[in-house]
């Protein structure tokens, strides 16, 4: 019987803290998904080649995940600059995948030489001078880690020749084309301007006293669950805003505002709408949203 052509994966890291490996290691169904492919390189998995071969020879390429902020000059691996590699597998590879925010957009590693450390094909929302190159086969997957459901969702779109709808940063409209905001389950508390005192509450909306970055993130965390059951905004934590070309924020866990107003208002929202609808809201008082749950069903 004829073998299916499996197409050839490589994985490999630039300046990484390891989150996107270890985030797509807890995949429930990993070996399943890998199965679809030949693994050609991975930094943890076992597989086809090691380091030392994937940067003395030109291996086969279909897909390559690139995982980790890019520096074009002095970050080596064996003594080699680890952007040649990178770069050299990028020019055969059909697809590249950029896993995580700081290899789409710098990312947290990007504050520590913002001059010379960047995103693959993009410096927060600047294109770089390799976008032009790769554009035409890249995929964007920032989160900080990403969700391991996000990539293989790319993945398994790419070994079954599917075509994946992307945005203006090439990030897959199934998975951010709508806010973490829009998911959550404390709308409810956000339409009625009821805010939670603290980390943790099941009551309130974590907005104006906690910093959620919800309103102004896209991204799935509260379609495609976290461990198939949470989410930091279901958990009383605040969304830190992880996939946004502006992360990571200094200030968090507070909300700007001016005389009360939210400094930025929420992706898509004009400020005059917000304005009228949070005036009306704020003139009721309703019980069940200013107790505690446990309290009011007493
Ligand atoms: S907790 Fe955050 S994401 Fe949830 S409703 Fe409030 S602002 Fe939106
Ligand atoms: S909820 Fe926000 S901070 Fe958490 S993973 Fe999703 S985008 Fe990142």
């Amino acid at each position: 019987m004829e073998q299916q052509y499996k197409p050839k994966l490589l994985w490999l890291q630039s300046i990484t803290c390891n989150g996107n490996t270890h985030s797509f290691l807890n995949h429930p169904e990993l070996f399943s998904i890998l199965s679809h492919f030949e693994l050609v390189h991975h930094p943890v998995l076992e597989s086809s080649f090691c380091m030392q071969e994937l940067i003395d020879g030109i291996l086969p390429c279909d897909i390559l995940i690139i995982e980790g902020a890019f520096m074009e000059k002095g970050y080596l691996k064996s003594g080699v600059e680890v952007s040649s590699i990178i770069e050299h597998y990028a020019d055969n590879a059909k697809h590249i995948i950029s896993a995580g925010t700081c290899a789409t957009f710098g990312g947290i590693f990007k504050q520590k030489d913002p001059e010379a450390i960047s995103g693959f094909c993009f410096d927060e929302e600047e294109k770089t001078r390799r976008y032009a190159k790769y554009a035409s086969k890249l995929i964007s997957l920032p989160g900080c880690p990403i969700h391991p459901k996000w990539l293989s969702y790319v993945l398994l779109m790419i070994a079954n020749d599917r075509k994946i709808s992307l945005d203006a940063l090439h990030r897959p409209v199934e998975l951010y084309g709508y806010t973490v905001h829009t998911g959550c389950t404390r709308n409810e508390y956000f339409e009625w301007k009821i805010d939670a005192k603290n980390f943790g509450l099941k009551e309130g909306c974590l907005f104006y006293e906690q910093g959620c970055q919800g309103p102004y993130t896209r991204g799935s965390c509260n379609k495609i669950l976290w461990n198939d059951m949470s989410s930091k905004t279901r958990i009383g934590t605040p969304c830190f805003g992880c996939t946004e070309p502006t992360f990571p924020q200094t200030e968090l866990f507070h909300t700007k505002t001016n005389m009360g107003i939210p400094a930025t208002m929420p992706l898509g929202i004009p400020r005059r709408a917000y304005l009228t609808l949070t005036g009306v809201v704020k003139s009721f008082k309703i019980k069940r949203f200013s107790e505690r749950l446990m309290e009011y069903d007493r």
